[in-house]
């Protein structure tokens, strides 16, 4: 079974996103279970948690189906200590967050060395930041998002990833999401089925697509390699739409969250119509 959605608002209040996706013909989503641009949020209390899993089972929503996304400020490789400390303690929190509403997975940005640290540093300091996540937590796994290695951002090569899951003790909660955007942004092509097959490919070979829980489908505004993180709506960019009929198409992307990221919010209900036409032709 293939599950298409967004990244819907949960303004409001959690328990608001699951309704959110449902009225634009979603059977996946993702959300932020917190403002993604602070660092501090009340926690959640009981209610609002028992209200979110009534949501989310009023909509037919299980967790397979949902990706929640981390705070932008978090950096589980940052160079110095106190934003360190800072940025795993906050992790910390979403986990839990994650695990309060009965949520499996949560979505981040591996990191950033900010030119102060080597890669190889930063992305080892990644997996300790997991590590420590996964021995404060339960039932939640950590799905690490390759980006477009804008900046000093890590996770734009596939060995990067493969690093940190190598690093992971817990083999069993650590996974990963692709972005398509992102991973055209970092130079592998997406934009024809024959490149496609062969990104994929070289996916499965470095990182391995066992691991894989969940998917970003956003077209790229930028062309291929730009390691620009600009993101358009399907069909409307650089990647195109043959890219988006195969990932509706093919086995490998069953049974986890396939959520769209794209800018123009009026047209989901649209692009996800065209994803589950494009899965049913097979
Ligand atoms: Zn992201
Ligand atoms: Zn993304």
């Amino acid at each position: 079974m293939k599950y298409f959605g967004a990244h819907v608002s949960a303004s409001g209040g959690v328990e608001n996103a699951p309704h959110n996706a449902k009225a634009i013909g979603a059977t996946a989503f993702a959300l932020f279970t917190k403002n993604q641009r602070q660092w501090l949020a009340p926690a959640l209390t009981e209610e609002q948690c028992e209200r979110f899993k009534a949501a989310c089972a009023e909509c037919g929503y299980t967790a397979k189906q949902i990706l929640p996304h981390d705070s932008y400020l978090i950096n589980l490789g940052h160079p110095e200590r106190e934003g360190l400390e800072k940025s795993r303690e906050s992790f910390f929190e979403e986990m839990k967050r994650c695990e309060l509403l009965g949520l499996d997975r949560l979505n981040f940005h591996p990191g950033s060395h900010l030119g102060k640290i080597t890669s190889l540093m930063s992305l080892d300091r990644i997996a300790e930041s997991i590590n420590m996540a996964l021995d404060r937590t339960s039932g939640v796994t950590a799905v690490i998002e390759n980006t477009a290695g804008q900046g000093s951002n890590l996770g734009f090569a596939w060995e990067h990833i493969a690093h940190i899951i190598d690093k992971v003790e817990d083999k069993s909660r650590v996974g990963f999401c692709i972005d398509t955007c992102h991973t055209f942004a970092a130079g592998y092509d997406l934009s024809s089925v024959e490149a496609c097959e062969k990104t994929f490919q070289t996916v499965d070979d470095i990182v391995g697509i066992k691991y894989l829980r969940g998917m970003h489908l956003n077209d790229a505004l930028k062309p291929l390699g730009s390691h620009v993180d600009r993101h358009a709506s399907l069909g409307e960019g650089f990647i195109g739409w043959d890219c988006f009929r195969f990932i509706a198409q093919s086995p490998l992307f069953e049974e986890i969250p396939l959520t769209l990221e794209t800018p123009n919010e009026e047209i989901w209900a649209q692009e996800i119509a065209q994803l589950k036409t494009f899965a049913d032709e097979k």
